[in-house]
This record gives structure tokens, C-alpha cells and sequence, in this order.
């Protein structure tokens, strides 16, 4: 049996994107403030990018892992909430 990479696992999974999308809402003016960054390598989505010094987030192919509101350095910088029902992702493969 063909042992699958982490990336084609993931691309089994099914993503529903919520347009009005608020799941995940990011205070840029604290994050201005946050040096380190962590979200931007911790997201095992990728989901967390930085250009010209501003965060940049993007909602489609949450995992909905959590590990960016653990990790953040300033908690109230991220108002985190699963997607709305019928929206997000459907793991396929455990
Ligand atoms: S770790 Fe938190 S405060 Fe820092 S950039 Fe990421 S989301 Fe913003
Ligand atoms: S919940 Fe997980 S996958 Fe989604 S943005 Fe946060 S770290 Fe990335």
C-alpha cells in the first residue's frame, strides 16, 4: 500500500468557503505591533502571510487545527470561531 505525502492527504479533504467568512478575524493593528510572527510558519495550511510588514490571512483551506489561536502572541489579536455550519473543511481521510 502506497504510503501518501501529507500534501495528498490534505488534498483529499473537501473545502466549502463561506463568502461572508468570519471565522478567523485578525486585529492588524496588534499584529502590526507582533514582531516574531509565529502564525506565519506555525499554520500548517500556510494560511498566515506577511508583505510590506502587514498580515495577511487567508480563510480558504482552514484546517481548523487551532494552532494559530494557541500559538498567537497576543490572544486578543485573533477572534477564532469554527466556520458557520455547512462550511469549511470535510476530512476524508481520518
Ligand atoms: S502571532 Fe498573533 S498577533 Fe502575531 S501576527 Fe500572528 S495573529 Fe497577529
Ligand atoms: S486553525 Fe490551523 S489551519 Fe486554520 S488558520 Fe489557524 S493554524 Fe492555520
Amino acid at each position: 500500500m502506497k504510503r501518501l505525502s501529507a500534501e495528498e492527504l490534505l488534498a483529499l479533504n473537501k473545502y466549502i468557503l463561506d463568502p461572508e467568512d468570519k471565522s478567523i478575524v485578525l486585529n492588524k493593528e496588534i499584529c502590526r505591533g507582533c514582531s516574531a510572527k509565529p502564525c506565519t510558519f506555525a499554520c500548517p495550511a500556510g494560511l498566515y502571510t506577511v508583505k510590506d510588514g502587514e498580515i495577511g490571512f487567508d480563510h480558504a483551506g482552514c484546517l481548523e487545527c487551532g494552532t494559530c489561536r494557541v500559538i498567537c502572541l497576543h490572544p486578543e489579536a485573533i477572534n477564532w470561531q469554527y466556520p458557520r455550519g455547512g462550511f469549511g473543511i470535510s476530512y476524508r481521510y481520518g
